[in-house]
């Protein structure tokens, strides 16, 4: 039995029971295994290591008021590790196969899924990575897929919907015009972790980037999406550089709901000046309030050329926080799941 506070979880890794395996080889999948053995066994030269023939997803499970075991969407990551590995032209999972394998995994590590009530839940993260040896520049023909999870809380301390600080990336992309910014491989991370750094020495919790063809336009937050509510509008970036967040899709379908205008269009970086809330949203927290973001020349540079605040300052703002609270219901079971969003274990 874990013995863990699960009122102290941050999103920090933690040993759980087991991961769920199976490995691509020629042309079929192998029965996926559970394993207490967290090393993998890989060849130093798998392309995974050299390429970064690698993608991954992120979902969660939640415990229940009504004790039932939650898993949020997982259809949803299922279609985008099949679109991310796809482009890495590497065989993917079946949406089948990764559901189930979702959800050995949840049961593999029941004790380590957080009671209701702590705010806290499973995280699961699937990754796929191209596992034959290899030296010349291809696709991985042999494919590991590999689903681990790591129970996570709000971070210690600070409270849920605590706004955060963000900064524009003027000098630093995190992807290319035609580039990979609209799939989840790893090398996208690879990419942004050097001007994340540089934002987080600088005090900022959050890296604001622009398209990179015209750099005049919003597209995300280094790991989750941008949503603004401007009046009774839900605005987020309609851009091919920016990821499908799942989280952006269900907070604009609960919207929707609630009677907002949905716009998905182009969002120009005057229009910051504009919003009433300002939200990075994703999977890891559903969202985060910004305060305020600020504008420099260059990561480096010490100058900030202005400061944009946002209207809800201090507080998260007051559409976004039903937005949030509505999701957060249907996750913990506490109001009706009239999407059919959550998958059960059984
Ligand atoms: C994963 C990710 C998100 C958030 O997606 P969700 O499905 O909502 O978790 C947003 N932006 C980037 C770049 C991502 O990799």
């Amino acid at each position: 039995m874990a013995q863990l506070d699960w009122s102290d979880l941050s999103f920090n890794y933690r040993k759980t029971n087991v991961i769920i395996v199976s490995r691509y080889k020629d042309g079929e999948w192998s029965e996926p295994v559970a394993t207490q053995d967290f090393d993998l066994h890989l060849n130093a030269f798998a392309g995974v290591f050299h390429y970064a023939n690698a993608c991954f997803e992120g979902l969660k499970a939640f415990r229940g008021a009504d004790g039932k075991v939650r898993i949020f969407r997982p259809d949803e990551n299922a279609k985008r590790i099949r679109r991310s590995g796809s482009h890495l032209d590497m065989a993917v999972p079946s949406e089948e196969m990764f559901i189930r394998m979702v959800k050995q995994c949840v049961k593999g590590n029941i004790d380590y899924l957080p009671p209701y009530g702590y705010g806290a839940s499973m995280y699961i993260r699937p990754i796929l990575i191209g596992s034959n040896p290899q030296l010349g520049i291809a696709s991985s023909t042999e494919v590991l897929f590999a689903v681990m999870c790591s129970p996570v809380g709000t971070y210690s301390g600070a409270k849920i919907l605590t706004p955060a600080t963000a900064v524009i990336s003027r000098n630093y992309d995190r992807t290319a015009p035609n580039g990979t910014g609209a799939f989840k491989i790893a090398a996208n991370y690879a990419t942004s972790l050097h001007p994340y750094n540089l934002a987080h020495k600088l005090g900022y919790g959050e890296l604001l980037f622009l398209d990179p063809a015209t750099k005049t336009k919003i597209d995300e937050f280094g790991s989750s999406n941008f949503l603004a509510i401007k009046g009774n509008t839900y605005v987020t970036p309609l851009s091919d550089s920016v990821l499908p967040s799942i989280t952006n899709k269900t907070l604009q379908s609960v919207a929707e709901d609630f009677g907002l205008k949905i716009e998905k269009r182009a969002v120009p970086v005057e229009e910051l000046c504009e919003f009433d809330e300002i939200n990075a949203c994703g999977t890891a927290v559903v969202i985060t309030p910004i305060r305020s973001i600020d504008d420099k020349l260059t990561l480096e540079s010490e100058t900030i050329e202005r400061t944009i605040t946002v209207p809800s300052g201090d507080e998260c703002g007051k559409v976004s926080r039903r937005l949030y609270d509505r999701i957060r219901a249907i996750q913990d079971g506490r109001e009706e799941d009239t999407h059919n969003w959550c998958y059960y274990l059984d």
